[in-house]
């Protein structure tokens, strides 16, 4: 006897089934949006849900009640966009079923779509799922916060970048503490703070303003990360630099997404030192005694970073500070709705389409702005 499957399988074909014409994708988000599917005006002061007609050459309603004309996808992520819906849901299918998302290139492919058609579309799914301040942690909760910083490895075009820019700050400031150590041979753990006094403090300063800061090359990007024990994960970014994880800009966001009766559990970051005062209990563990000890830990977390790393590895390689958040929420969904069949993931995703919109200008204009995490 066939065993059978946990998860029935959800093929294309039985998603072209549901979504396969205008028609079937136009009756879907009318149902989705208006009570038993009838037509309502989405003009404020309007509402008007009677005598609607539809024209079908241009494909919108005409409100009998303020005379003008509204097109189904007014209000949705599908506005104004000169796609066909069948498209659309095709797109939905592949970005929810896979599990550690596709690139804009394999998506264009799928579709037969030019790259930036898919770039764009990806994008809008994306800012569908900007819902983050909904989202509300209970119970248990891990936190932790972790470092992504693009890998040189093979990459050829980066360790040029990283040549000319190592090049560039010698030039300025001469050779590093690391490199003159190197060539003396001297041991290269040390101290650093050993032997800074107030007046090198003062000239130090003195430098940075005549030639700048010595920088780095490609800072990482912190990511701060919170799980609930059999629940759901949310991520956020932190900034650029390793200077950006700290206590001010991490509680706000534990303020925003956790209840105060959570149990916090956290390595031994002073970060989370004041977490008690705030939540019921807040436990920790000392990472270099073990990753379990007595029974407390924080691999849940762990492992959605791991997971992420992977994602950002095998598909997308090297992502932009101000669109980052916009991944970590397409990573968020994928790891909340892990457990559901694929069928259940698009199900899941559907209803998020509602309400939200992104222009193609405000996306390649975005900027990251610390203050506010939900951009
Ligand atoms: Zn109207």
């Amino acid at each position: 006897m066939k065993k059978e499957l946990k998860h029935p399988k959800y093929s294309l074909e039985s998603h072209e089934e549901r979504f396969g014409t205008e028609e079937k994708c136009r009756q879907y988000i009318a149902e989705l949006r208006w009570e038993n599917g009838v037509p309502t005006c989405p003009h404020k002061e309007c509402r008007n849900m009677y005598m609607n007609y539809y024209i079908s050459s241009r494909k919108v309603w005409y409100c009998s009640k303020c005379k003008k004309q509204f097109s189904i996808t007014k209000g949705t992520i599908f506005e104004s966009s000169n796609l066909p819906l069948t498209l659309w849901f095709k797109a939905i299918y592949y970005f929810t079923i896979h599990k550690r998302g596709l690139s804009s290139c394999q998506l264009s492919r799928n579709l037969g779509t030019e790259q930036r058609t898919a770039w764009f579309m990806l994008h809008r799914l994306r800012e569908a799922l900007n819902n983050n301040d909904s989202l509300n942690l209970d119970g248990e909760v891990e936190v932790d916060e972790t470092f992504i910083a693009p890998i040189l490895g093979k990459d050829v075009r980066l360790q040029r970048k990283k040549k000319n820019h190592d090049a560039e700050m010698e030039r300025i400031h001469g050779l590093s503490e690391y490199k003159k150590r190197k060539l003396r041979g001297y041991p290269l753990k040390t101290n650093r703070q050993k032997g800074v006094t107030k007046e090198v403090i003062e000239q130090r300063k003195i430098e940075q303003a005549l030639l700048g800061e010595r920088k780095n090359f490609e800072q990482p990007i912190v990511v701060f990360g919170m799980l609930q024990r059999n629940g759901k994960i949310h991520l956020e970014v932190l900034g650029k630099g390793d200077g950006e994880a700290r206590k001010e800009n991490v509680f706000p966001i534990i303020q925003r997404h956790v209840t105060s009766k959570s149990i916090i559990i956290s390595d031994q970051s002073s970060i989370y030192k004041t977490a008690k005062k705030s939540f019921k209990d807040h436990q920790t563990v000392n990472h270099s005694k073990g990753y379990v000890i007595k029974g407390i830990h924080i691999n849940g977390i762990e492992n959605v970073f791991k997971h992420l790393k992977k994602m950002i590895q095998g598909t997308f390689f090297h992502l932009k500070l101000h669109h980052f958040n916009a991944y970590l929420r397409e990573h968020s969904f994928r790891w909340n709705v892990l457990k559901k069949s694929d069928r259940e993931k698009v199900d899941e995703f559907l209803p998020e389409l509602l309400g939200k919109r992104l222009k193609y200008g405000e996306l390649i204009s975005r900027t990251f702005n610390p203050l506010n995490f939900a951009a």
